[in-house]
């Protein structure tokens, strides 16, 4: 697939990222501060939304917004700092399920959220709105506005995802993953548009887990073919780092699945998508067994001045993947001609 971004696209062009929650959030923070706020527009994982209480809950979704306006919580490493746990108290002395945590600011964004899909308005509608409450010029969005929902095959039987996530804390075997509803699910018009976008400057599938986070984006076949079609170079940033997570399930994940914990498995989740990888240092010595373009560099995202320094790196090398693919069409071309 030739990957033909011109000299203009790559100074002014737009830059698609692909994520999940916590870990996806931090680079698309990275380039939320790196790029022009404007050129940046972050899809998101719809796969582990879920009704609870009688409210819409969008897990991922919120992290993104939340660590984009920057009112995370980032010690607890999910929803908004300076939380208060008043309607969870309440809701314990009433008997109520208490196994996910709803703090009083974050219901603020569930209540509404419910509200304007009740409405009859989109998901989309709502973040668009969210993220503009929140003072976010990037633009956000699902990857669908249809009901895509994730469940957990385990030993005798299968779990709605938060089941397995938030309140078993991952704890049983994973046998396969199910993506409800994704053979039928359309992904948002302006995922597709952005993807055919001829002036994109590049895909970034961020560092979130590829199964649970990136699974359900690849489980609709409109999203498969658009991201292989996009012109734009895909570029993959792994979030493995010397055999691990660097937190969450991920690599358990891989290990219960029969999926050797390395970058290698990795390049080939991604094989005939992604155009390049970034591993960490800690893992340079697989690089040359890698398939594809890789970019060797210090992938743990501790601070700000770590997500900014990475989002420049993957950029950087998105404009590289994109030239070295130019160079190779346009002397594939001049051969033709001359044959
Ligand atoms: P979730 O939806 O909140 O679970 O978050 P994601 O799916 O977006 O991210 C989870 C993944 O992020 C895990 O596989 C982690 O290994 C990865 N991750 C978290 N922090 C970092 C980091 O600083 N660097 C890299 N390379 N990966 C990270």
């Amino acid at each position: 697939m030739s990957k033909r971004v011109s000299k203009a696209a790559r100074s002014t062009g737009n830059v698609l990222a692909i994520c999940g929650g916590v870990g996806g959030g931090k680079l698309a923070l990275g380039l939320y501060l790196t790029l022009a706020p404007q050129r940046l527009i972050v899809a998101v994982n719809t796969g582990d939304d879920f009704e609870h209480l009688g409210l819409s809950i969008s897990p991922d979704v919120d992290t993104v917004l939340y660590t984009l306006a920057g009112v995370a919580d980032r010690e607890r490493g999910w929803g908004r700092a300076r939380e208060t746990w008043n309607f969870m108290a309440a809701l314990g002395e009433m008997g109520g399920e208490t196994w996910f945590q709803l703090g009083d600011r974050d219901l603020a964004i569930h209540v509404e959220r419910t509200r304007f899909l009740r409405e009859g308005k989109t998901l989309s509608d709502f973040i668009a709105h969210a993220a503009r409450q929140l003072g976010i010029s990037a633009r956000i969005m699902p990857m669908t506005d249809d009901n895509v929902r994730t469940f957990v095959e385990i030993d005798g039987g299968e779990l709605p995802f938060q089941r397995y996530f938030v309140e078993r804390r991952c704890a049983p075997a994973v046998r396969a993953l199910r993506f409800a509803g994704a053979e039928r699910a359309r992904p948002t018009t302006k995922l597709l548009e952005t993807l055919a976008d001829p002036a994109l400057r590049a895909v970034v599938i961020c560092p979130s887990n590829p199964y649970l986070s990136i699974g359900p984006f690849l489980a609709m076949p409109e999203l498969r073919q658009a991201l292989a079609h996009s012109r734009a170079p895909v570029i993959v940033v792994s979030p493995i780092i010397a055999g691990q997570a660097v937190k969450g399930p991920t690599a358990k994940i891989m290990t219960e699945l029969g999926i050797p914990v390395t970058n290698e498995s990795i390049a080939a989740r991604y094989r005939g998508l992604a155009d390049g990888l970034v591993i960490d240092n800690r893992d340079s010595n697989e690089a040359a067994g890698l398939d594809l373009p890789v970019l060797v560099t210090r992938t743990r995202m501790l601070d700000l001045a770590d997500r900014k320094r990475l989002a420049q790196e993957v950029i950087t090398f998105a404009d590289e993947v994109a030239a070295r693919e130019n160079a190779v069409s346009s002397r594939r071309h001049a051969g033709g001609r001359r044959a």
